[in-house]
């Protein structure tokens, strides 16, 4: 009871002081205001903090999938288009996969396919002549892009390139493009050609990409000549 009593009087005596300095602010002593103004901030905190995290979570899927998308468009995952066999009238026996072979100190990442001096080498897909490029280890050499730009079909130890062969120039798929040799470190007596297939980073530089067993395609392309 003595409570009841003396609680109003204290709250008396307060009262004016409060009046005259509106500005200062509440005494601890005043649960009922600060209670539900402390409770209203920290759920507006909460909510805040889910929202972010909603949100966060939400934008993060998607620039994920933008990002797949972009790669879809790039053709990372873009199946390799049907191939001819860059050599006529080869047997299936004549393949052999020599991919994660070691030549010369690296992995091979190509197909060897021996043949006899001057056969025509065929392009396996159409195309543009991308480069022609004389090398160390490759001798005369061309890099074929696709027409989507996203693999990139390298021939390499040909003993001549096709008379009209240009950089910049588009072939169909089958035209000849040069003729088996042995440039380059190949042997001198096992002419043959070494065809290595990669896809192209975003990028699209010919020297730039990453290699594929071009060995499946070459059977596929063998195969549907055979059964023609
Ligand atoms: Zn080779």
């Amino acid at each position: 009871m003595t409570s009841l009593t003396t609680m109003p009087r204290t709250a008396r005596a307060a009262g004016p002081s409060s009046c005259s300095h509106p500005s200062k602010p509440s005494l601890p002593g005043t649960p009922s205001r600060n209670g539900p103004t402390l409770c209203v901030c920290i759920a507006v905190l909460f909510s805040m903090l889910l929202f972010s995290i909603l949100f966060g979570s939400l934008f993060i899927s998607l620039f994920v999938s933008l990002f797949e998308s972009k790669l879809l468009a790039a053709g990372a995952t873009s199946p390799l288009p049907q191939m001819g066999p860059p050599i006529r009238g080869l047997r299936l026996a004549e393949l052999r996969d020599t991919f994660d072979e070691v030549h010369h100190g690296h992995r091979h990442e190509a197909i060897d396919i021996v043949a006899p001096r001057g056969t025509p080498v065929h392009a396996v897909v159409s195309g543009t002549i991308q480069k022609l490029f004389l090398s160390k280890a490759g001798g005369n050499t061309i890099y074929e892009f696709d027409d989507a730009g996203v693999y990139c079909y390298y021939y390499a130890h040909l003993d001549r390139y096709a008379k009209e062969l240009r950089e910049g120039m588009r072939v169909e798929r089958g035209s000849v493009i040069g003729f088996v040799g042995s440039t380059g470190n190949a042997d001198l007596r096992t002419p043959h050609l070494h065809f290595a297939i990669f896809r192209l980073g975003p990028e699209q530089k010919w020297w730039k990409g990453t290699a594929m067993n071009p060995y499946p395609a070459v059977v596929e392309a063998v195969r549907r000549e055979n059964t023609r």
